[in-house]
Order: structure tokens, then C-alpha cells, then sequence
């Protein structure tokens, strides 16, 4: 028998009440001209209701589902219910992080298949269920997103909580959880009938399901028989989207464990595909590379880093979008939607904003502050003068992103604003729970903002997630963003920002390298990536010199946040994002 986390026993019933965009009846391993797309993600973040996201990968992923729905891609996606969410974060008065869980019940929210995958792991079956979520696009496609559940009464307690909460556990549960993902993903499509063409694994956490995908075409030979045919079928059928250079973000797991949890032969089959690294330790990236016939980093420089990082790969590059109608926060949207015909089924048409009056640009931004500031009062009891230039930074507090940055010479702030002021400050940012250096930058932002007081209002609001981030983006003066060059896979809230008219000012990693025009979208903050002082004196000089002078002149002003729509919200979004997914990913195997 085949020791693999495999799908052994299938309890399929079809559901009824659910027609699958372009499934076909008629399974069959070999390609045909039919099949989705099955887009794999460890988390999505499609619903501000739904805690299935941790941060940027996560509502990336909601994005680019919203796109391929409002573009009419035939694809399905799948990641897990995550029913204790990621964790909400509470702050002290000194800035210290603490968590809680931060549950949700998909059954209140979601209708739930009634099949039932099972999956043998770790010597135990595990059942799997899942929620459907139907994704509607602009013109009435849909994409639906399967929540996969082990939250099931015949599974063991310690199963039961595989699908519980985002990024937390030891290595041992979360191999478990990117087996539930991969394995059980293309066990629940192949239950449901669902004729996949091309796999897409969103980030390594998703590798497995080449595992499964390796099994189907192995068949009762097993895995441990799988001759480079067999890879070369898996291959032909996936394509694989890597997200950071940072080494912490690509999963590795210590050889005895991945043994004992996805079985021997399963693992030698990885170890010959390549899947393994030094001390044969399973590398998710390096399995996901071996597995994938087309690879994309996230921005054009990602590119370049992982080409670094794996010289022997062909890797190209996708620039991040956003979702802009998901994004584009009312005030602005009415504006958009008075001048700008079909913007919304097509965000190309951005670029004619620059024939819309730019003070009409400038008026829906104030109303999008005025919403903001209420917030911050309303959350802090801070009331941040209007008049302000207000700075927004907001990211995952970890020490790359460097969030202190704007605040690491106090003198320095202090004497712009009593020169060009009123100038403020607006945070916000989860640390990882094991993230001790991020928990300390928060700290650290607390301890200024308590020293500047109101000479320079600094505020830190908790619990940073999707709607507050949609209030951030909209109605800060300036989207601020300070990582060390080059590890920003790409950012995704700078476009965001850019999308509600508001201009960057960051270091040029990242998006920014592609989005930067300085004094027309933006400013960039310059120097040696090493030298932390130097950059910081750029980014003060910028303040001083270009911004705040900018702001003052409300015609200067309003020509900005008018060209950052039209040079930068018409490119990085996710419809044109997924197009070219489809161009260079999907289509060269897929009749869309
Ligand atoms: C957009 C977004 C992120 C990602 O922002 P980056 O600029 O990529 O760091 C993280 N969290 C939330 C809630 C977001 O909306």
C-alpha cells in the first residue's frame, strides 16, 4: 500500500445545488481543451467578515479571485477555513502586543458541500469538508473559493484543529495543514468532479498538491516507482507564484518529520524531484520549482532576487495588483464613476482620469481623511488637526519594514513640523506572535509618539486588517514605506493608496522601482539600503524639501493624487495582474 498522504477513501456525493463553471463530467488525466483553474493559497482574504488572512498574501489572493470573476476565468480557488482566524491584536499603553484568537463560524456565512474528502496523514485518516463561496464578478461570473474543514466528529481532536488557526502551531501541525491544502485540495476537486487544466500554487504552502497530482499519474505503480515522465505530467500542469526572498517565508521541514508525516516513499519521490535542501530537509519552495512548468516572482526586481536565489530556474515576473473597485474608497468612487465610463469592468480606463478636474480628485480625498480622522479619534481620542499632513504607514510589524524609520530622529520631525507643520502620524501593524523583533518596533513607535506628544501627533491603531486598511489607504496625505532594499517582494498598499489618488513616499524596492515618478506619483526614499541613517535623512529631506512644500500649493497637490490614479492605479491592479496570468501562466495549457 501507498504510505502517502493520499485520498484512500472518497464519501462523494455530488452537490446538487452547486453547477461548477466549466466542469465537465468526463475526468481524464490526459490534457484536453477543458478545465479550470484551481488556484491553491494557504490563505484568501475575500470577505472583511471572514478572518482568513493574516496580511498581504492573503488579500492578495481575495483580489485576484475578485479579478478572474470579473474577467470571467473559468477557475475555482481553495484554502482552508481557518475557523480561529489569524488573531486579533490588542496594544497596551506601551505599545505591547498581545493576541487573541479571532474566530468565525464558515457555517454562519458559507453553504458546506456535502462531500467529504478523506486523507490519510500521519498514519491517521483525516476527513475533510469544505465551504463553497461564490465569488461574482462584474458581469455575473463566478469564482468559487473552497474552504477545506477538518473540523469533523469522526476526526481526531488533534485533526480537528488542522484547519483552525493561520500561521500558528509547530512545524508538526503545520506540514499537516500544507498537506490538508494540497493534498486534500486535489482530492476535493477530483471528488467534485472538477476537471483542473492548470494548478496554481500561490506561495510554497501549496506544493503538496504535486504530491497528489504525482500520485494520479503514478496510479498503482506508486510514487515511489514515478519515472521524470510522470514528473514531467505533473509539471506540464502547474505553475507556481513565489512571494518573498525573505528565507523565513519559504517553509522547510527537518527530514524525520516529513517522514512521519507524509510517509518514506512519498518523501523520496519529493527528494528525486529536487524537493529537498541541505540535510534533506523538505523544501516547499524547492518542490513547488521542481513541480511548476512557468514560475513568477511578484514585482520585476522579485524577479531578479529569485533568479538570484535559484540560478538554475526560469523565473519570470508578475507585478501585484489590487482590486480596485474593492479599493477605491466611495468618496473617490463617485467621482470615478461620474467621468470614468467602465472603469469597473475595466481599470485600464484609469488612465483618463487625467482629464477629470483635478479639484474634484482633491475634494472626494478630503471627505476620505474626514472618515479617517473621525476613526483615529474614535479608536484613540486623538483629534488630529485636518490641516495636517498626515502620513500613513501600515504593514506587518517585522524588522525589515523597518517602521521606525519615520520616526528615528524626533529632533529632526519635530523641527520640520514647526517649520512646515502640522504634520502626523498614523500606524498600524500586527507583529507574528513569534515575532519578537516586530513586537519591539511597536514598542518603539509607542515610546516617540509618547516623547513627540502633540508637537507631532503619532498614533498606533490595533488590530490592523481589511477595513481599517481600506480607511488608511483612502484618507492619509502620503503612503509611507520604508523596507531594506531588496526584501519587498513587491507591496501591495502602496497601489492601493494610489488607487484613492495618494502618493508613496519609499524606499525603491519592491512595486515601487515599476510605480515611482518622483514628484508625479510619488517620492522615493534614497541611499544605501545598508546605511539606515542615510535613508533616513532622505526620507526627512523629502518631507521637508518636496512633500510638505507640494502639499501647501493645493493645485500642486491635487495634480498628484490625480496622476497617481492615472499613472499607477490604471497598471497595479489585479485585472491586469490576471491577464497576464493568463497570457504568460495559464493560457499555454488552458482554453479560457
Ligand atoms: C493590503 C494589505 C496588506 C499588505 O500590504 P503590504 O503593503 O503588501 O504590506 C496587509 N494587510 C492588510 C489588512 C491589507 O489590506
Amino acid at each position: 500500500m501507498e504510505d502517502i498522504a493520499e485520498p484512500r477513501t472518497v464519501a462523494t456525493m455530488r452537490p446538487r445545488s452547486f453547477p461548477l463553471p466549466a466542469a465537465s463530467a468526463a475526468r481524464s488525466m490526459t490534457p484536453s481543451p477543458s478545465g479550470v483553474v484551481a488556484y491553491v493559497s494557504m490563505e484568501i482574504g475575500i470577505d472583511p467578515a471572514f478572518p482568513t488572512y493574516s496580511g498581504g498574501l492573503g488579500i492578495l489572493a481575495g483580489d485576484t479571485v475578485r479579478s478572474a470573476a470579473d474577467l470571467g476565468v473559468s477557475a475555482v480557488a481553495i484554502t482552508l477555513a481557518h475557523r480561529d482566524g489569524y488573531f486579533r491584536q490588542t496594544l497596551d499603553a506601551e505599545g505591547r502586543q498581545s493576541e487573541e484568537p479571532d474566530p468565525w463560524r464558515p457555517e454562519d456565512h458559507l453553504e458546506r458541500l456535502e462531500t467529504v474528502v478523506t486523507i490519510e496523514l500521519g498514519g491517521r485518516l483525516v476527513r475533510i469538508g469544505a465551504f463553497r463561496y461564490d465569488v461574482r464578478g462584474v458581469t455575473g461570473a463566478v469564482v468559487p473559493i473552497y474552504f477545506l474543514d477538518t473540523d469533523h466528529p469522526d476526526n481526531d481532536d488533534d485533526d480537528r484543529t488542522l484547519t483552525g488557526r493561520l500561521y500558528a502551531g509547530d512545524d508538526f501541525h503545520r506540514l499537516k495543514q500544507e498537506v490538508v491544502l494540497g493534498v486534500g485540495g486535489v482530492a476535493l476537486l477530483d471528488a467534485l468532479g472538477v476537471e483542473v487544466r492548470c494548478w496554481h500554487m500561490n506561495e510554497g504552502h501549496a506544493a503538496l498538491l504535486a504530491l497528489a497530482l504525482l500520485r494520479t499519474h503514478t496510479g498503482p505503480r506508486g510514487v515511489a516507482a514515478a519515472t521524470e515522465e510522470d514528473f514531467a505530467k505533473v509539471r506540464e500542469r502547474c505553475v507556481f507564484t513565489t512571494h518573498t526572498p525573505v528565507p523565513a517565508g519559504h517553509d522547510r521541514f527537518v527530514r524525520d518529520l516529513a517522514v512521519s508525516i507524509i510517509g518514506p516513499k512519498s518523501y523520496d519521490a519529493l527528494a528525486t524531484a529536487g524537493g529537498t535542501a541541505e540535510g534533506g530537509a523538505l523544501d516547499m519552495t524547492r518542490i513547488a520549482l521542481a513541480s511548476s512548468r512557468y514560475v513568477n516572482g511578484v514585482s520585476a526586481r522579485h524577479g531578479e532576487v529569485s533568479r538570484e536565489m535559484f540560478p538554475d530556474r526560469r523565473i519570470d515576473a508578475i507585478t501585484n495588483g489590487v482590486h480596485a473597485a474593492t479599493w477605491i474608497a466611495p468618496p473617490m468612487a463617485a467621482v470615478l464613476d461620474r467621468h470614468v465610463e467602465g472603469w469597473r469592468r475595466d481599470a485600464a480606463h484609469l488612465r483618463t482620469v487625467v482629464r477629470v478636474p483635478a479639484e474634484e480628485i482633491a475634494d472626494a480625498h478630503t471627505a476620505s481623511k474626514r472618515i479617517l480622522l473621525d476613526e483615529v479619534e474614535r479608536v484613540s481620542g486623538l483629534a488630529i488637526d485636518p490641516a495636517s499632513l498626515v502620513l500613513g504607514f501600515a504593514r506587518r510589524a517585522t524588522p525589515y519594514k523597518r517602521a521606525d524609520m519615520l520616526v528615528s530622529d524626533l529632533e529632526r520631525l519635530r523641527a520640520i513640523a514647526g517649520k512646515h507643520g502640522p504634520l502626523a502620524v498614523v500606524y498600524a501593524g500586527k507583529a507574528h506572535p513569534a515575532d519578537g523583533g516586530g513586537k519591539e518596533l511597536i514598542r518603539r513607535i509607542h515610546a516617540a509618539s509618547a516623547e513627540l506628544g502633540a508637537e507631532v501627533p503619532v498614533v498606533y491603531l490595533p488590530n490592523y486588517r481589511f477595513e481599517l486598511a481600506a480607511k488608511l489607504v483612502a484618507g492619509v496625505d502620503v503612503w509611507v514605506n520604508t523596507p531594506r532594499p531588496p526584501l519587498e517582494a513587491s507591496g501591495t498598499s502602496g497601489m492601493k493608496a494610489a488607487l484613492n489618488g495618494v502618493p508613496s513616499l519609499s524606499t525603491l524596492d519592491g512595486w515601487w522601482i515599476e510605480g515611482h515618478v518622483e514628484g508625479v506619483t510619488g517620492w522615493s526614499v534614497d541611499g544605501d539600503g545598508e546605511d539606515e541613517a542615510a535613508q533616513a535623512a532622505s526620507l526627512y529631506d523629502k518631507l521637508e524639501r518636496s512633500i510638505l512644500p507640494a502639499f501647501r500649493d493645493r493645485a500642486a497637490w491635487a495634480e498628484i493624487q490625480r496622476s497617481s490614479i492615472a499613472l499607477n492605479g490604471s497598471w497595479f491592479n489585479t485585472q491586469r495582474m490576471v491577464e497576464q496570468y493568463i497570457a504568460n501562466a495559464w493560457l499555454p495549457r488552458i482554453s479560457l
